[in-house]
């Protein structure tokens, strides 16, 4: 098993293989959660790279988001490290300043669809959505999430759980499931650009 990480560098590559991909697979489900699994490969996140896709209730792609820093802020300057959350230095704690991957999708899409809505879509998203992007997710009407990863501490998942069902909201694990590690991940998502660059 391959933990090699794959690095889309350009949106042109990911473009390429975002049309090999919606070619490849004939269902949407298999075709969106490979999307957001190549779109987090664009994180620069190296402890937990993030992609989401979210596709319209006719199973349109609509956008796409991945986790990253905030406008003016370049990916390569980001404190990514991580170190303060030991050390307390909160200018060397990515929580202050990233922006997850299932708001960039939301924020991205509004951007450039002023009268469009997410009303009834369907988010495929590489980690069950946190308690703040449940919250965002749940003021926009998208109907279904597919998860790809869960976190496993309670309070990581309760609360969201519950905003969800009281939405409407099916959230539901990306099927077939299993216990999926990181390694795991990386190796599919590995498997999926490689048969994508054979087409
Ligand atoms: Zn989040």
């Amino acid at each position: 098993m391959s933990g090699k990480r794959i690095d889309i560098t350009s949106k042109e590559e990911l473009e390429i293989l975002f049309n090999k991909c919606l070619a490849y697979y004939d269902n949407d489900d298999d075709k969106y959660m490979a999307l957001a699994l190549l779109v987090s490969d664009r994180s620069k996140d190296p402890r937990n790279q993030v992609g989401a896709v979210i596709a319209s209730a006719s199973g349109e792609l609509l956008v796409y988001g991945y986790n990253g820093a905030t406008m003016g802020v370049s990916d390569d300057d980001f404190p990514w490290d991580s170190t303060g959350e030991k050390t307390g230095d909160i200018m060397h704690n990515k929580d202050y300043f990233v922006v997850h991957a299932e708001m960039n999708a939301i924020i991205n899409y509004l951007k450039t669809n002023r009268n469009g809505t997410l009303k009834d879509a369907t988010m495929y998203v590489t980690w069950c959505p946190c308690n703040n992007c449940a919250k965002v997710i749940a003021q926009t009407g998208i109907k279904r999430i597919i998860y790809h990863r869960m976190y496993s501490k309670p309070e990581q998942i309760t609360p969201n759980l519950f905003i969800f069902e009281k939405a409407g909201i099916e959230c539901v694990p990306y099927s077939p499931y299993y216990e999926i590690t990181k390694e795991d991940q990386m190796f599919q998502r590995s498997c999926i650009k490689s048969k994508l660059l054979k087409k």
